[in-house]
Formats: C-alpha cells, structure tokens, sequence
C-alpha cells in the first residue's frame, strides 16, 4: 500500500496534531525536545514537512518545508493545513495513533481476551500494530472523530 504525502515532523506541544494526522493516515513523527539542526536533519532525511509552535523555527532561512502553527487547538491545528491534506476512505484508521506504525488486520478470534466483552460481540473487524500491541476498533471514539473531520474536509455542513 502506498502511503499518503506529505510526511511530517512535528515539534513541541503537538501532540494532538500528530494523533490526528495518523488516524487521516499521514506519516508523523514528533519529538518533544530536538535541536534545531537535528530537526532539520531528519525532515530532510525523509522529506518531511516541520510543523512547528516556534516562530523562530519557522523563520530560519534555512530551505526546508515547514509551516508555523499559530491555533492552540488541535482541529483548528488542522484546519490550519487542511491545504496538504486529504480525507481519503483508504487511509483513515491505517496507522497507529500512538506510535505511527501501519496497522494489521487481525482475526477476531484471536483477541477475544483483549478487549471488552461487549467491544467484541458488537465489531467484526479489528486492528493491530504490532509494535504497542493497541488494538483498534471502529467504536464511538472513532466515529465521533471521524465526525470531526468530516466537518473539516467536506464543505457541506448540517444545519
Ligand atoms: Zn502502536
């Protein structure tokens, strides 16, 4: 499968950003504390684009992609980039929210011990990643972010 571009690399207090990115299924690492030239380094390394708090991050005349988030709140965080990015059906809910790994369909037979008696009987289809071993379910949690991106990325609104 191919993964979504661009690619990003976020700085401090970003946290929440980050989540959201991967559930839309971008690739998005962050780091709490790095110095400016590692930070530098490893966007270039793997084309990402930094998206920092720092204004002074943001201003180095350096070239490298990055864009300077002003919101404090993550949706309007992402409203903020919504120009590089895409609600795409194939993507959401592809990668590990905690850490960033792509995740694996697993059979629900095999994580019957490991979630909720009543998350089990009510899904059919979950996943896995198998580097923190979260197991993912399209539950309430889910749909209501998903809601929230909707309202984003699809122009109509309810009244
Ligand atoms: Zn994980």
């Amino acid at each position: 499968m191919e993964s979504l571009k661009p690619r990003f690399l976020l700085t401090e207090n970003l946290g929440r950003l980050a989540k959201w990115l991967r559930l839309l299924g971008y690739d998005t690492v962050i780091y709490k504390s790095i110095s400016y030239h590692n930070m530098v380094r490893l966007a270039l390394k793997d084309s990402r684009i930094i998206l920092t708090r720092s204004k002074k991050d943001a201003d180095f005349k350096r070239r490298f992609s990055r864009r300077l988030i002003v919101s404090d709140k993550h949706l309007d965080q992402l409203e903020e980039i919504k120009d590089l990015l895409q609600l795409n059906n194939d993507k959401i809910f592809t990668r590990c929210l905690i850490c960033n790994r792509i995740l694996y369909d697993i059979s629900k037979n095999k994580i019957q011990d490991f979630v909720p008696e009543f998350v089990w009987e009510r899904h059919s289809k979950f996943k896995l990643c198998r580097k923190c071993g979260k197991i993912y379910w399209q539950g309430t949690h889910y749909k209501d972010m998903l809601n929230k991106l909707k309202k984003i990325f699809c122009e109509v609104e309810e009244s």
